[in-house]
C-alpha cells in the first residue's frame, strides 16, 4: 500500500496503474476509520482494480463553532485497516498541501445545499462539493463511493457530477450499524456512556417508519410518529425529521404512495448524529 501525502505524488502512483489498465475507485473518508468505511472499500474492491482512499478532514466543511478541532483522529490505526482490507493508495494530505493559501472558487450546489441538513449546517455542502471536486481531479477514478447513511451528501455529489459532467460514477453503498442499530459513525465516539445507551433510538424511530409507512400514512402524520418516538428520550434533542422523495429528496404531500426517504439529525450533547432509511408502502398501497 503506497501512502502518498502530496498531490504530486498521488497523480504519479494512480496515472501510473491507469496506464497499466487498471480501474480505479475512490473512497473519500475523514478518517477514523470503522466498518462503515471498510464496506465502502469492499465495494471498491469488487468493481474495480485498484482501490484509493483518501483521509481528510476537511476544514472548510465545518461551521466556526463545530467539532473540527475535536473529531476523532487516528491515522496509524486507519493504515493498519486500510492495509489489512488491500487497499492500495492512499492520500492523506495536509490542510496546507489541499488548498491554496489565495484560493478562489467554489463548487456547490444552488438549491440542493441549502435544505435539510444545509440549513443546520450553512456552508457544509458547499465544503463538502468543493473538496470532492477535487478529490476526483486529483485521483481521477472511474468510480467513488459515498456511504447512503450521509443520503443529502450522496445526492448532493451524485447531482454535481451530472450537472458538471464529471466523467466519474457515482456508487452508493448501504448504512453498516452497531449490533444495537446505532449508525456506525466516527463520531459516536464522542458520545457520552449515557448518550450512546439511548442512541439507538434514531433506528428503532426508522424501524417504526418503515411499519407505519406499509400500513399507510401521510408524510405530515409520519414525520410527527417519528419526531415523537425520539423525542421519547429525554437525552435526544431533535433537530429536524423530515420525510422525502427517495430520489429528489424534494417535498411530499399527504399519503405516502412510493418510496420516501425519512431523513433524522439529532444531537446528543454536543454531538450531531444524522441517520436515514428509505422506505415503501407495500405493493397494494402504492
Ligand atoms: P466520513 O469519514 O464520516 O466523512 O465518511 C466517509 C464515507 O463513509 C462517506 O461516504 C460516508 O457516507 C461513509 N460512511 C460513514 N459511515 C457509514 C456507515 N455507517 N455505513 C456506510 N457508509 C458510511
Amino acid at each position: 500500500m503506497k501512502v502518498c501525502t502530496t498531490k504530486a505524488e498521488t497523480r504519479a502512483t494512480l496515472a501510473a496503474l491507469r496506464k497499466a489498465g487498471d480501474t480505479i475507485g475512490l473512497v473519500p473518508t475523514m478518517g477514523f476509520l470503522h466498518d462503515g468505511h471498510l464496506a465502502l472499500v469492499k465495494a471498491a474492491t469488487a468493481e474495480c482494480d485498484r482501490v484509493a482512499v483518501s483521509i481528510f478532514v476537511n476544514p472548510t466543511q465545518f461551521g466556526p463553532k463545530e467539532d473540527l478541532a475535536s473529531y476523532p483522529r487516528d491515522t496509524d490505526r486507519d493504515l493498519e485497516m486500510l492495509r489489512a482490507a488491500g487497499v492500495d493508495v492512499v492520500f492523506m494530505p495536509s490542510p496546507a498541501e489541499m488548498y491554496h493559501a489565495d484560493k478562489q472558487t467554489i463548487v456547490d450546489a444552488t438549491a440542493l445545499s441549502k435544505i435539510l441538513i444545509g440549513k443546520i449546517r450553512p456552508g457544509h455542502f458547499r465544503g463538502v462539493a468543493t473538496v470532492v471536486t477535487k478529490l476526483l481531479n486529483i485521483t481521477q477514478p472511474d468510480r467513488a463511493f459515498f456511504g447512503k447513511k450521509d443520503y443529502q451528501q450522496l445526492r448532493v455529489i451524485k447531482t454535481m457530477v451530472r450537472d458538471l459532467d464529471m466523467p466519474v460514477r457515482i456508487i452508493g453503498v448501504p448504512t453498516v450499524r452497531e449490533a444495537d442499530g446505532l449508525a456506525m459513525s466516527s463520531r459516536n465516539v464522542r458520545l457520552t456512556p449515557e448518550d450512546r445507551k439511548a442512541a439507538p433510538v434514531l433506528n428503532k424511530a426508522l424501524v417504526m417508519a418503515d411499519k407505519l409507512v406499509a400500513e399507510g400514512i401521510t408524510a405530515k402524520q409520519l414525520e410527527r410518529e417519528v419526531r415523537d418516538r425520539i423525542d421519547a428520550e429525554p437525552r435526544a434533542n431533535v433537530q429536524s425529521v423530515d420525510v422525502r422523495d427517495a430520489e429528489t429528496v424534494a417535498s411530499v404531500g399527504g399519503r405516502i404512495t412510493a418510496p420516501v426517504v425519512v431523513l433524522l439529525a439529532v444531537r446528543f450533547g454536543d454531538v450531531l448524529l444524522i441517520d436515514q432509511r428509505v422506505v415503501s408502502p407495500q405493493k397494494g398501497q402504492r
